[in-house]
């Protein structure tokens, strides 16, 4: 299977095995975008310094980080110097957590939903271990937070407030302007994870009031590896990571500077391509649902409004979604559910268990996400494609599921 072509929803994007992916998974990862990746090759093959250099070959790097850095506070409305760089967006959301709690030492309460991603609930749970307070707020059916029960929640000794601007299986997108205000008025910090928002809806820190806020290079079509915290000016900041004083002392490490072109590179291409992209995505993700919501046992998890425009996240009842993704795999469709394996056992994803969708249905939901390459010849492969193979998993379902 040699010297045939890598197919990336019929297009090429590399010689290697013949392989036509219908990809659906863009809130798992994107491709690294042409023009990213164009601007990011010089700085691994020819301007190799390192920035904290004294000698012009490193030291010159440091306006093109600082270029970078314009065009990620340009995306989100900040302020360059508000951009620190880090590894991934779990680093930022890390680091944002441990900001919150070392601000203030009498302060041990920490407030975030059930439905974050694990990058904050495994942090809170390691928090909770060191002996903080976490209050994980419910959501409802449809996946939102009730504002009224936010605001009941924060107590005197409340340091931060940590909710997601848009979930990562659901799209469905939290009220962080009404968030940010109220965590203001209660003088309590307001950290983000705007890892799946970014590049997929407006973003503006200042509106938003937000202290600190997440955002991963591989969600917006720059690689793995590079993730970035905004910190507002002015909020508390401690450094996760200790060593040199790289990123104004607020985050150790030799910058990976091709990265961080490639990060400045992608927020670019996500700020012009914004509002196009937008409409774009929607009509396609409507057409999508449009094909699949007609099967009579095929129901929509979280909000139909207050979502991502490239997100939809379907329940199939009486069906395993494992067996479904397993025979899509078989007709090139790449899309993931929101299950995870801990030990040995496979447990319906915890956002939508938090939603009180029930176990079964849970089991049977599949995360279908779009992104800059999808179109509606793949839209159209998948909804003549996922019919015939539900109806074939449906009859062999055990009778437990129905
Ligand atoms: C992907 C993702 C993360 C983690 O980002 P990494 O760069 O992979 O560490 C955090 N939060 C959300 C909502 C995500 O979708």
């Amino acid at each position: 299977m040699s010297g045939l072509i890598l197919c990336f929803g019929g297009v090429s994007i590399g010689v290697r095995e013949w392989f036509v992916v219908y990809y659906f998974d863009y809130n798992a990862t994107t491709p690294v975008a042409p023009e990213v990746f164009d601007a990011m090759v010089p700085y691994l093959r020819d301007r190799w310094g390192n920035p904290s250099s004294m000698y012009a070959f490193g030291h010159a790097l440091k306006g093109v980080i600082e270029s970078a850095r314009e065009s990620v506070a340009a995306l989100i409305q900040a302020d360059a110097g508000e951009v620190v760089f880090t590894s991934c967006g779990t680093e930022s959301s890390n680091t944002a957590l441990c900001c919150g709690l070392n601000a203030h030492p009498e302060r041990r309460h920490l407030i975030m939903s059930g439905v974050e991603h694990s990058a904050n609930l495994k942090t809170g749970a390691y928090l909770e271990s060191l002996g903080f307070r976490v209050s994980y707020l419910p959501v409802q059916p449809d996946g939102l937070i009730e504002l009224d029960q936010l605001e009941a929640t924060i107590m005197t000794d409340t340091a931060m407030v940590s909710l997601m601007w848009a979930n990562n299986e659901t799209g469905v997108v939290f009220p962080i302007v009404e968030i940010g205000a109220l965590c203001r008025e209660r003088g309590v910090l307001f950290h983000t994870d705007a890892v799946q928002a970014a590049g997929k809806i407006p973003i503006d820190v200042r509106t938003a009031s937000v202290d600190y806020l997440s955002l991963s290079g591989h969600k917006i079509y720059a690689p793995k590896g590079v993730g970035v915290l905004f910190v507002r000016d002015k909020a508390p900041y401690q450094s996760l990571i200790l060593g040199g004083g790289q990123e104004k002392g607020r985050r150790a490490g030799t910058q990976n500077v091709a990265s961080i072109v490639a990060m400045g590179e992608a927020a670019r291409l996500a700020a012009r391509n914004l509002d196009a992209e937008i409409n774009r995505l929607r009509i396609l993700r409507d057409r999508l649902e449009g094909g699949l919501l007609k099967l009579p046992f095929v129901c929509r998890n979280g909000d139909a409004d207050a979502r991502l425009p490239n997100t939809t996240n379907l329940g199939f009842s009486g069906i395993e979604s494992e067996a479904l993704l397993l025979l899509l795999e078989k007709e090139g469709v790449c899309a993931s559910s929101g299950s995870a394996c801990s030990t040995g056992l496979l447990e319906p994803s915890h956002v939508l268990t938090a939603m009180g969708v029930p176990r079964s249905l849970a089991m049977g939901s599949v995360r279908f996400s779009l992104g800059r390459m999808s179109t509606d010849a793949e839209v159209d492969h998948l909804v003549s494609v996922v019919p015939r193979l539900a109806e074939r998993l449906r009859g062999v379902s055990p009778k437990m599921w129905f």
